[in-house]
């Protein structure tokens, strides 16, 4: 079977035109090898997606025509910088996106809210690729534009859809192979967290869903190694943006790896990983702006600990508590009223704990989905809430770490096993 290196690129990587060269540059590197690359949309334009589809649903005509333009300038601007022959091709597939998304939000929104974000929010994806990819044509690569849409097919569970992983292998087998088979130093792109449905409406895998699209075509294509290009050095035990001085870990076994993923760290996307294990795949994070240095490998480890403790925090939280109206105990009916309820409002708990008469959950203050979801809840029990908490997980912890997460905070719950606690403070 070919090797085939699987790269993805992050929002962070292509968010200028700088950005765009520098991706350019480091696969001028791997120039002569078969390389598929995911991309992500480029900087924070996913969430200017987002609000942009708030205005639209909202209906307010000035905010939404505000954000369209800004968005359409932030991309143009880029392209202007990167393309001195302003006949390029890729003026032109520009102005045909941004048509197609404005005769989008031109008619009413049809569908319920996570369709319409799928459609809206997987433009993102859509422009950074058309750019990138003409951008490495002209840089004399040769590469080809895969539309995710043909190769990752999903169910419908709009904003968080399910991989039908059969109908993807073959898809991603029978396309890429024939394309990476055809020639040799051949290269491939195509967009990270967009697929369809059988309808072939578009949907997304959840937000930060691109390092899961490369797992996917990692695990496809039987390739030995994915790599995920980021602006860190790699895994560090705690994310700069708050935490003073992290540490990065030199290698993480997929385990390790699952369970920080799983409680929010947002290095990598939680699915990402276990296609990656099941086919023994070799995940490399990666520096984008130092390509020299090794990173963090994820590999099968066994015997094998972390050197510190891990940081995880959530922002953004509420910790809800659920008591039955009469004071009577929680019992396994209530329980699982609740969690039909929970599952129905699509709200994951990230950490739950009950008490004779109480059951707390912490989860994103979501607003689409926390303010229904609590209307529910009060018509049957008892229901407090904070919202504007955080959560922390500490893996592998001990009580200097805890004391560091703690200081200045109140903790409204704690709860630990051997190797995890979980704090939700509120300052
Ligand atoms: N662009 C999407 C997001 O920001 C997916 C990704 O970047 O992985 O969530
Ligand atoms: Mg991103």
């Amino acid at each position: 079977m070919m090797n085939v290196k699987v790269f993805k690129f992050g929002g962070a990587s292509v968010n200028s035109a700088e950005g765009v060269r520098n991706v350019a540059s480091i696969l001028e590197r791997y120039r002569g090898e078969s390389v598929m690359l995911v991309v992500s949309a480029m900087g924070k334009t996913t969430t200017a997606l987002e609000n942009l589809l708030q205005s639209y649903l909202s209906k307010d005509a000035v905010t939404l025509s505000e954000r369209f333009y800004q968005l359409k300038d932030f991309h143009v601007d880029i392209v202007h910088e990167l393309f001195s022959d302003k006949e390029h091709p890729v003026f032109e597939a520009l102005k045909r996106l941004f048509g197609q998304l404005q005769a989008f939000l031109q008619l009413p929104p049809a569908g319920e809210y996570d369709e319409v974000y799928d459609q809206v929010v997987s433009y993102g994806e859509l422009l950074s690729s058309q750019i990138l990819h003409h951008f490495l044509v002209l840089s004399g690569l040769d590469v080809k534009l895969f539309d995710a849409r043909q190769l990752i097919l999903t169910d419908r569970s709009f904003r968080d859809a399910r991989v039908d992983w059969g109908k993807t292998q073959l898809r991603i087998q029978k396309q890429l192979f024939t394309w990476f088979q055809s020639g040799k130093g051949r290269m491939g792109l195509t967009q990270g967290f967009i697929g369809s449905e059988p309808m072939g409406l578009t949907t997304t895998l959840g937000r930060e869903g691109s390092d899961f699209t490369a797992a996917i075509i990692g695990y496809a294509l039987r390739t030995k190694e994915v790599t995920i290009w980021k602006d860190v050095p790699g895994v560090l035990n705690a994310d700069p943006k708050w935490f003073d001085h992290p540490q990065k870990l030199d290698k993480l076994s997929y385990r390790e790896a699952i369970e920080l993923a799983y409680y929010g760290a947002t290095i990598i996307h939680p699915k990402t990983i276990k296609p990656l294990e099941n086919a023994n795949i070799r995940l490399r994070v990666k520096s984008f702006r130092d390509p020299e240095a090794p990173g963090t490998i994820i590999e099968n480890l066994q015997a094998w600990s972390l050197p510190c403790p891990v940081y995880i925090r959530k922002t953004n939280q509420v910790l809800i508590s659920i008591s039955p109206r009469d004071f009577s105990f929680i019992m396994e009916e209530n329980l699982s009223q609740i969690f039909g309820i929970l599952s129905r409002h699509r709200v994951r708990a990230h950490v739950m704990q009950n008490s004779a008469i109480s059951f707390s959950i912490c989860t994103d203050n979501d607003p689409v989905r926390i303010p229904p979801l609590l209307t529910e809840l009060k018509h049957l029990y008892t229901v407090r809430f904070n919202d504007a908490v955080q959560l922390y997980t500490i893996r592998h912890y001990d009580q200097e770490a805890i004391n560091r997460i703690t200081a200045e905070k109140k903790v409204l719950l704690e709860q630990k096993t051997r190797s995890t606690v979980h704090l939700v403070l509120i300052d």
